[in-house]
C-alpha cells in the first residue's frame, strides 16, 4: 500500500518536473506551475519522495523551482554510500538504448569519480574524444555525468561484480562511482603515452621531481591503471609514492590495480575525454579514510590457501560507516586456475558479506600488502589476485 503511494507520488513528481521545464522553456505559466507544486509538496514530503529517485531524475527536479532545488540538493549530501551496479548490454541492445545513457541511469548518488570495468571493446563504446552530441549518437557518456566528475574506463579480459566473475563475456560492465565524502579527498591523475616518456627523461635527471605532482601528503590508498605503454614507470611512480609517504606516516600505502588492454578517462571539466590514455589513477586522502590492501599471489593456488590470506586481512581491519571492496585478477587465474567461475570473488564474498566487491581481470597487477610491514614488497605482480578495502565516512 505504502509502495504504490510513493510510486504514484514519484509519477507525479515526474510529470510535474517535465511539465515545469516545457513551461519554462516557453517562459509562460511558469509562476503558476511553481505555486502549484509548492501548495501540495511541502519541504518534508519532498524529502521523502526524493529518497526514491535516481541521480539524474534528482538533478531534473532540482530544475522545478526554489523549494524543490533545496530538498533536491539537501538529499544529495545524504547520499555519501559508494554506488557499484552492474549494466547488462544485451538487455539495452535489446531496448535499443545506450550503455553510456543507461550506466549513468543507474546513479543514485552525486559523483565525483567512477570507474567502470568491462571487455576492451566498452572504451570506445561509451567514450567519445570530441563529445559532440550528434542526431544520431549521444556523443561522450560524461554529457550525462556532473561535470566535476572524472571517470576511467578499464578494458581487458571482463568484469566482477559482488561474486560474479564475468571472464571474456562482453555482455556485462561493473560500475563503481563515489561521492564527495566530507575530509576524504579524491583526485584523478592520468598521462598520455607522451607524457609517460616525458617523465620517464625527468625520472633519469630527478628521482623525485616527475612524480610529486601526483603525490599528496596525507594519500593513504592510490588505484592505478595503465596499458602497456604505461606499465613500465608504474613501479617507480608507486615506489615513490611509498618512499614519500613513509616519511610522514607509519600507516601503510594501499595499492591496487593493474594493466587493460585498452585505458579510457573521461574528463568533462577540462574538456579532455580520451580512448587511449597510457595511465591513470585515483588518490585517496583524508583522515576520515581507512584502506587496507592484499596480493595473493602464485603462493596461493587453493581456495584454502587463498580463504587463509584473506582471513588474515579481516583480522586487521576496522570498518567505517561505508566501505567498498575491490578485486583485480590477473587473467589466468579465474576459470584457468580453479576450473570454476567465481571462485576468488565467493571467498571474498564469504568473508566479507557486506562489503560490495567490484573489479575486473586484467594483464598485470600492481598491489602491496599493508597488513604486514614489509618494506621490501614489490608493487607489480604476476599471476596474482590483488584486493583492497576502502572505508570512509
Ligand atoms: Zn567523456
Amino acid at each position: 500500500m505504502e509502495n504504490t503511494s510513493k510510486r504514484t507520488a514519484k509519477k507525479d513528481i515526474r510529470k510535474v518536473a517535465k511539465r515545469s521545464q516545457k513551461q519554462k522553456s516557453k517562459r509562460t505559466n511558469e509562476d503558476s506551475i511553481t505555486s502549484d507544486s509548492e501548495r501540495w509538496m511541502s519541504y518534508d514530503v519532498l524529502r521523502i519522495i526524493f529518497r526514491h529517485l535516481n541521480g539524474k531524475d534528482l538533478t531534473s527536479a532540482a530544475m522545478v523551482c526554489r523549494l524543490w532545488q533545496g530538498a533536491a540538493s539537501d538529499e544529495k549530501k545524504t547520499r555519501l554510500w559508494p554506488d557499484c551496479f552492474m549494466v547488462h548490454i544485451s538487455k539495452l541492445e535489446e531496448k535499443g538504448k545506450t550503455l553510456g545513457l543507461s550506466i549513468v541511469k543507474h546513479i543514485n548518488i552525486q559523483p565525483i569519480v567512477g570507474l567502470v570495468f568491462g571487455v576492451s571493446t566498452i572504451n570506445s563504446r561509451i567514450v567519445c574524444e570530441s563529445r559532440i552530441m550528434s542526431k544520431k549518437g549521444p556523443g561522450c557518456y560524461c554529457s550525462y555525468l556532473p561535470t566535476q566528475c572524472k571517470s576511467i574506463i578499464f578494458g581487458d579480459h571482463g568484469m566482477i561484480a559482488n561474486q560474479i566473475e564475468a571472464e571474456c563475456d562482453n555482455d556485462a560492465v561493473s560500475c563503481l562511482f563515489l561521492p564527495k565524502v566530507p575530509n576524504v579527498k579524491i583526485k584523478t591523475f592520468t598521462l598520455t603515452s607522451h607524457a609517460v616518456s616525458h617523465n620517464f627523461k625527468q625520472f633519469a635527471k630527478n628521482r623525485k621531481r616527475p612524480f610529486s605532482q601526483q603525490f599528496d601528503k596525507d594519500m593513504k590508498a592510490v588505484i592505478i591503471f595503465s596499458n602497456d605503454a604505461g606499465s613500465g614507470i608504474i613501479s617507480r611512480m608507486l615506489q615513490f609514492f611509498v618512499s614519500e609517504r613513509s616519511k610522514t606516516s607509519k600507516e601503510p600505502l594501499s595499492v591496487w590495480g593493474g594493466i587493460a588492454t585498452e585505458l579510457a578517462i573521461c574528463n568533462r571539466k577540462d574538456n579532455k575525454c580520451l580512448v587511449n590514455v597510457s595511465l591513470a589513477g585515483i588518490s585517496f586522502s583524508g583522515s576520515d579514510i581507512s584502506t587496507w590492501s592484499i596480493v595473493i599471489d602464485d603462493q596461493q593456488r587453493t581456495k584454502e590457501q587463498i580463504e587463509a590470506k584473506l582471513s588474515q586481512l579481516k583480522d586487521c581491519i576496522k570498518l567505517r560507516k561505508y566501505t567498498i571492496g575491490f578485486m583485480l585478477a590477473c587473467y589466468q587465474r579465474g576459470v584457468r586456475l580453479h576450473s570454476e567461475r567465481n571462485v576468488e570473488s565467493s571467498i571474498f564474498k564469504k568473508l566479507f558479506p557486506n562489503i560490495p566487491l567490484v573489479g575486473t581481470f586484467g594483464s598485470g597487477e600492481f598491489g602491496l600488502t599493508t597488513i604486514n610491514n614489509d618494506s621490501s614488497q614489490l608493487v607489480t605482480h604476476e599471476w596474482s589476485t590483488i584486493f583492497m578495502i576502502l572505508s570512509y565516512g
